[in-house]
């Protein structure tokens, strides 16, 4: 069974079955999932919850799902992080890295996906499918592949390889797209308009974004049933940025945690920013823009929940910040270097955002800081492909130590030089 009771128009408040469909037919704005929180509140406690699986299923009855079966690769409940060595270098005492690069397809998208892939086999759908920028297609694959369901994928078609093989493996139709992901997000509404699939983040999306909503109660618990004062959330369509603060809300109301302190802020790449552009013009209306960026699973140029995000912002005094594609790649390399945690470029986003934030004060030394890092360095590989400087050797020991000699010498060399003086 399930607590969710009907479909609500976020915009006019106008209530809809449970069915698969997204959008208000009088004012056209996006359907949410409402719940009797009353018997929520009857039915789970912190306890019950504490002894559930170890996976984002133990907050099942705050996601609206009927059937027993659920859909499952083991997604959720992955690791927070205290990351020492991190906070150290940037002046923090309590930073914390929710760290979503180890779900099973190696991102947060499982969470999602786990719930719209349960809700399609619910509906008597037979096909799920998506519009990706990449994480998605690998989620939804895998999914169907776990699930026995057909799947159709639809990507940009000129994605990393990494995140291309990561769908391609699992078995699906692969669509490669000769346009930009929004491109490929618009021919995907018209594909879902005449074909009887389960498109995850369109006809069921109302479902599909519940599941983020398992990344605030993660770390709500694990940081012993509490708020942090700072989240920092990388931001595409806005999705994951909003269910966070949902997720926070609905534990405060349950009584769960005792308040929300949580300032909300976006990481957005400066070559796929425009949440950001509003913010920072402290207009309410985005404007589109045409991505150019390195963190490709960021790169939505229409984002869907962009009004939603401004409105948290506002709402949690938060902040937006536009990282360049160097800081990406210098934020992936200081995570990895710091606390052995290899991301994609999405994570570098974040930890770049994150060191923005406490350079200018917005983020104080004593503050207790959880970053979302969202997906995996191994799908991202050619954005950093030029830290592999290894030391080339025959395979005698004579050629190791002279090889050990010259580095040595190198940093020696690199160690004296004078600060400014080349
Ligand atoms: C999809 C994605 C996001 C955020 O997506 P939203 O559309 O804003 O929910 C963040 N990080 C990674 C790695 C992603 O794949
Ligand atoms: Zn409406």
């Amino acid at each position: 069974m399930s607590y969710a009771i009907a479909l609500r128009c976020r915009r006019c408040g106008r209530e809809y079955p449970l069915e698969p469909i997204y959008v208000c037919e009088f004012c056209f704005g996006p359907l949410e999932v409402m719940y009797n929180y009353e018997a929520i509140a009857r039915a789970i406690s912190k306890k019950s919850i504490g002894s559930g699986p170890l996976t984002m299923w133990r907050y099942r009855p705050l996601l609206p799902v009927e059937s027993d079966e659920v859909v499952d690769i083991n997604g959720g409940f992955t690791p927070l992080v205290k990351a020492k060595n991190l906070a150290k270098k940037l002046g923090l005492e309590q930073l914390y890295l929710k760290n979503d690069c180890v779900n099973p397809s190696y991102s947060f998208k499982d969470r999602n996906v786990s719930v719209a892939a349960t809700k399609a086999k619910e509906f008597g759908f037979d096909t799920i499918a998506c519009a990706s920028t990449g994480n998605l297609a690998c989620s939804v694959a895998a999914h169907a592949a776990r699930a026995g369901l057909k799947a159709f994928v639809f990507i940009p078609a000129d994605l990393e390889k990494g995140k291309v093989i990561g769908a391609a493996i699992y078995g699906p139709t692969l669509v490669a797209v000769k346009g930009s992901y929004d491109e490929v997000n618009r021919l995907c509404s018209e594909v879902a308009d005449r074909y009887n699939w389960a498109f995850v983040n369109i006809n069921i999306r109302p479902y599909y974004s519940e599941g983020s909503k398992t990344l605030a109660y993660e770390v709500a618990e694990q940081l012993g049933w509490r708020a942090p004062d700072h989240a920092i959330v990388p931001v595409a369509s806005g999705s994951l940025f909003a269910k966070i603060w949902k997720g926070f809300h609905e534990f405060a109301n349950l009584g769960f945690i005792e308040r929300v302190p949580t300032r909300m802020h976006v990481a957005q790449a400066e070559g796929s920013a425009p949440i950001v552009h509003a913010y920072a013009e402290g207009s309410k209306e985005i404007r589109p823009v045409k991505p150019n960026t390195i963190a490709r699973s960021l790169a939505i140029g229409n984002p869907a929940d962009g009004h939603f995000v401004l409105r948290i912002l506002k709402e949690s005094n938060g902040s937006a910040c536009g990282v360049t594609d160097e800081e990406v790649v210098e934020g992936m390399k200081l995570l990895a270097q710091t606390e052995g945690i290899f991301a994609e470029t999405a994570g570098g986003v974040t930890i770049a955002t994150l060191k923005r934030l406490v350079a200018s004060g917005v983020i104080k030394s004593h503050e207790l800081v959880v970053a979302y890092i969202t997906g995996n360095g191994l799908k991202t590989q050619e954005a950093v492909e030029e830290v592999v400087k290894p030391l080339i050797i025959q395979p005698s020991l004579g050629s190791f130590e002279q090889a050990l000699k010259k580095e040595q010498q190198g940093e020696t060399l690199e160690a004296q030089r004078v600060p400014g003086k080349k």
